[in-house]
């Protein structure tokens, strides 16, 4: 997909992780894209550049989470390449031409829906992830039957779970021996952690993908306090009767100017040059 060539009505927005370097590339930015024109707006912005890490891609994401569809995301790197922050801090001039001169690709990742159902019945919130969502409890072992479609498939019990979309699959998921997955994989992904297995309990003890058709449910034994983590926020609740997970209808939107394939990007990440 793309969009129409860039003009002087395009809305952009700079965000950095904070550091000197960042800050720095930030208010070059800023200023390279006044010159050409283009209107800065922090709070209905067309494309968001953000400059940090993967990280800071992931704040910045939230932070634009009720606006999805109108915002395109452009990471700038100041640390290691990251997996959404894929541009060098030395192509800082390039890219700006990019966004001022040229019509971009825009490249759409999916993303996982979390639904959290209380014992109430009628309260429940949604939250969308662009990494993952973790579930842990505060103390001792998270003890939860898992329904995938419908059907009961297993009680877990062990530290914690950890459910991932394909363009998190480098991230946490990775760490807990998850498969990596291509984000053209409309698809999510169940990683234990730490699972209890033994001649009374019993887990499937492999990580498990998800087609776009299919939900999970959690649904925890005991009311103990819950400890649910999506991307890099963090929520403590009780009284929690299920979690629901799917691939979200939303989508995120990336602006590519150029091909960097992902099999290259996890080689460079993870194996070297
Ligand atoms: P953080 O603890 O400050 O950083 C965690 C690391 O994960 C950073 O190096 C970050 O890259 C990297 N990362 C984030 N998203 C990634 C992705 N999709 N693929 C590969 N690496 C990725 O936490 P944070 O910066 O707030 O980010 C939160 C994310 O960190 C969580 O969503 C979780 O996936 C990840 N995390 C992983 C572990 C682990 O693997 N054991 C532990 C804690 C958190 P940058 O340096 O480029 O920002």
């Amino acid at each position: 997909m793309s969009i129409p060539s860039t003009d002087e009505n395009m809305r952009y927005n700079v965000t950095s992780r904070g550091d000197d370097t960042s800050n720095e590339i930030r208010d070059k930015v800023l200023s390279y894209l006044n010159e050409f024109g283009l209107i800065h707006d922090e709070v209905h912005p067309d494309i968001v550049i953000t400059v940090g890490g993967d990280g800071t891609l992931l704040q910045a994401f939230h932070h634009y989470y009720e606006s999805l569809e109108d915002v395109c995301f452009v990471g700038i790197h100041t640390g290691h390449l990251g997996f959404y922050a894929d541009w060098q801090p030395e192509e800082v001039e390039k890219l700006v031409i990019h966004l001022a001169k040229t019509p971009f690709q825009v490249v759409e990742y999916p993303l996982l829906e979390v639904i959290v159902r209380y014992n109430e019945h009628t309260r429940f919130e949604r939250y969308l992830a662009l990494n993952e969502c973790m579930v842990k409890t505060l103390e001792g072992s998270l003890v939860c039957n898992v329904d995938i479609k419908g059907e009961h498939f297993e009680t877990f019990r062990g530290d914690g779970l950890c459910i991932s979309t394909p363009s998190g699959s480098t991230a946490y998921n990775k760490s807990l021996g998850g498969a990596i997955l291509h984000p053209s994989l409309s698809s999510i992904q169940i990683a234990e952690m730490a699972s209890i297995n033994n001649r009374v309990y019993r887990t499937i003890g492999s990580p498990l993908i998800l087609p776009q058709h299919h939900t999970c449910l959690l649904r925890p034994v005991n009311d103990v306090d819950m400890q649910i983590t999506i991307d890099h926020i963090t929520l403590v609740d009780q009284g929690i009767e299920s979690i629901q997970y799917r691939v979200a209808e939303e989508k995120v939107r990336f602006a590519r100017f150029r091909p960097f394939p992902f099999w290259k990007r996890v080689k460079e990440s993870f194996i070297g040059e």
